[in-house]
């Protein structure tokens, strides 16, 4: 083999990842006393060998979720660093971070030298800032530990500098933070971080279907599926003449809210009428047996689209199709996992993680959904056999498939 291919075949070999637009390098030496923000993982570090593919895909959804701000990002080591640009707007970026799932804190820090000398002096600039009413917390890491101080001296160094300028120092009953975080080519210096999404990056876990009604539990039920590292393909099921309804627009708003978590999605707007006609003489039962066919349709597109998981946004005993023996009996002919993520939890703690999410008030817009126009009074017990040999009757599986490919499909 010559050398050239050996040389390209060890480059390629080696890049951990594809480079974002964004992406600027590994470990660099920043400006002395440049202001960045600093992106901490938090689970991805127990994520093992897989570890580089994760940090991989929160890169790059970063860099697709900042693509608008005025930033260049760095890896280094246990975080990500994004540089800040002449027209960076501070305070847009920090509402985009904080949607970004698999991110666990930020913070604004400025940068230094790993010296001691050189932490000092920064420390002394935002001690500057105190007076004798403050009681500071000083915290020192190290993620590179080969420098020739540690932690402690750190800390005694900058606490020795607060009390001379008669600022208390304490872990507890504190009102100001100094934390100060050492690599290897640069220290760091902030005074507090803001909490994370937490949880993986969009699309490290492959893709879910999730069944999106216009009500308010399917949105936060759908949040709950990203926050895993789920990419969304919604299904939507809707009883209007054609997909071309206006009244549909609260459906993919509701995506389009959801899409500042998820950055992509793809929705399948599937048609209910051939259901309807098939099953028009399942009274008591339609309810059941629509979600059992929601199932179905779910599920068809699950094997289409390669995703693992079907997700809902029932909570058990909400309503009449929620009771444990009519979830057993719409989920017995399903092969694929159904994932429920809000079974237990109450109305008042759904509408408040729609409200933080953003997709309460979307919610609450008039909607036609198909599962309020069926039967008034419907069975709360649908035996798993009556629901299989209706869904035989009525041949369910091949009215889905048709359902399926009737559907509009969008991506967003
Ligand atoms: P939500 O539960 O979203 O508030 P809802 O209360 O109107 O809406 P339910 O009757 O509780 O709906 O339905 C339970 C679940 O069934 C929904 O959370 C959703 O996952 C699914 N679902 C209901 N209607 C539809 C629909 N038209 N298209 C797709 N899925 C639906
Ligand atoms: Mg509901």
């Amino acid at each position: 083999m010559n050398c050239f291919l050996l040389i390209i075949m060890s480059v390629c070999y080696f890049q951990p990842y594809p480079a974002p637009r964004r992406f600027q390098g590994f470990n660099m030496l920043l400006d002395e006393n440049e202001t960045v923000v600093s992106v901490r993982f938090g689970e991805l570090w127990l994520r093992g060998n897989n570890r580089g593919q994760y940090i991989k895909r929160l890169i790059s959804n970063i860099s697709a979720r900042l693509s608008s701000e005025d930033v260049k990002i760095i890896r280094e080591y246990d975080r990500v660093l994004l540089r800040l640009g002449s027209n960076s707007d501070i305070n847009a970026i920090q509402i985009k971070l904080s949607t970004i799932f698999g991110i666990s804190r930020f913070e604004l820090s400025q940068a230094t030298k790993p010296e001691l000398k050189s932490i000092k002096k920064l420390a002394a600039k935002f001690l500057s800032k105190y007076d004798s009413n403050s009681v500071v917390r000083i915290q020192s890491h190290r993620s590179y530990k080969g420098l020739n101080f540690n932690s402690m001296d750190v800390i005694s160094e900058v606490a020795e500098h607060a009390k001379k300028r008669g600022i208390a120092v304490s872990n507890r009953n504190f009102n100001a933070e100094i934390n100060i975080n050492i690599t290897k080519e640069n220290a760091f210096i902030s005074t507090g971080s803001t909490k994370g999404a937490g949880g993986l990056p969009i699309g490290s876990s492959g893709k879910a279907v999730l069944l999106l009604s216009g009500g308010i539990d399917s949105p936060v039920a759908a949040w709950y599926a990203m926050k895993r590292g789920l990419m969304p393909i919604y299904v939507h099921m809707y009883g209007y003449p054609d997909a071309s309804a206006k009244e549909l627009s609260k459906i993919t708003d509701i995506a389009s809210k959801l899409n500042e978590y998820s950055l992509h999605y793809k929705m399948y707007l599937v048609p209910s009428h051939y259901f309807q006609l098939a099953a028009i003489r399942s009274g008591r039962y339609e309810t059941v047996l629509m979600k059992h066919f929601m199932l179905l349709v779910a599920q068809k597109i699950a094997a289409k689209e390669g995703a693992q998981l079907i997700y809902t946004g029932d909570s058990i005993g909400q309503v009449a199709s929620q009771t444990p023996m009519n979830l057993f009996s719409e989920g017995y002919l399903i092969k694929y996992p159904i994932i429920r993520p809000l079974s237990g939890f109450d109305k008042e703690e759904i509408i408040k993680v729609a409200r933080q999410i953003g997709t309460y008030e979307l919610s609450l817009l008039p909607y036609m959904d198909v599962c309020s126009i069926n039967s008034k009074n419907p069975s709360t017990a649908a035996l798993p056999e009556v629901i299989k040999s209706m869904s035989s009757d009525y041949k369910l599986k091949r009215i889905a498939g048709k359902s399926v490919k009737h559907a509009q499909i969008l991506n967003g």
